[in-house]
């Protein structure tokens, strides 16, 4: 079954955007995943079509309508009552890999991009939406956010990435970053290909991986070493 993306946004030209090329691209042509953006501004009822007002409180910038936006978010959930409701915002839980798979084995997913300074809080829990980030740090809209969940998402689809490429070994997947990677020629700027990968010996190489992932992340991650190190030492077989 097709895997359906509905986006809400006020910006639906930037979809699917650069999703429209390259491995995503070819598998939205090949019907393996939907996107329909939806223009939220076509659920406002007064003339100007306004989705926005002053912050309650004061301050700075304006705030997306609570009752403009439940009017989409309630259109979209009628077409697909069955997919997860998401909006992006900075406000989020940081998005991971492992929320990345559970989205990409169900249906779709329905993203709401905020813009401005966000959206009305109050909508979060009438709708039940899952507030989610990309990162700590500010994007001016959450369409940047929105393309770069479906992009991981899209990938993990059955028969996107094709076979030679499961994504298994990839950073996160094992809980540490990935080990580095390496390419002809042998010797390029005096700088060779580690021995060992020209060894041959598949043990050897394994081993060397392993090693370079932890060293990576340790240096590179430590919030992500320590929360292997935890996984480790509460269950020391089932930690990879
Ligand atoms: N005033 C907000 C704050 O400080 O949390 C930032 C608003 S931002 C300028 C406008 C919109 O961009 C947000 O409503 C959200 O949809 C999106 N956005 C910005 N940064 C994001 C991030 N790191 N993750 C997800 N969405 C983000």
């Amino acid at each position: 079954m097709t895997w359906a993306a509905t986006i809400l946004t006020l910006y639906p030209e930037m979809f699917p955007g650069p999703l429209g090329a390259s491995m995503a691209g070819r598998a939205l042509a090949d019907g393996r995943w939907s996107c329909e953006p939806v223009q939220i501004r076509d659920h406002a009822t007064d003339r100007h079509k306004s989705v926005d007002d002053t912050p309650a409180g004061g301050g700075a910038g304006m705030v997306m309508r609570a009752d403009v936006l439940a009017r989409a978010v309630d259109a979209a959930v009628d077409r697909r009552p069955d997919v997860p409701l998401l909006a992006m915002t900075p406000r989020g839980r940081p998005l991971t890999q492992d929320r990345v798979r559970a989205l990409a084995a169900g249906p779709g997913v329905t993203i709401l991009c905020g813009r401005f300074e966000g959206i009305d809080e109050r909508l979060f829990e009438a709708r039940a939406i899952e507030p989610v980030s990309i990162g700590d740090y500010i994007l001016s809209g959450g369409e940047m956010a929105a393309l770069t969940l479906l992009d991981a998402c899209v990938r993990l689809l059955p028969g996107v990435m094709g076979a030679a490429s499961s994504g298994d070994d990839e950073s996160f997947e094992t809980g540490l970053l990935e080990y580095p990677h390496y390419t002809r020629p042998v010797e390029w700027e005096g700088r060779m290909i580690p021995q060992v990968l020209r060894s041959g010996d598949h043990a050897k190489i394994d081993a060397w991986r392993k090693t370079q992932a932890e060293i990576d992340t340790r240096s590179r991650r430590p919030d992500l070493w320590e929360r292997h190190e935890d996984a480790r030492v509460q269950s020391p077989s089932g930690a990879r």
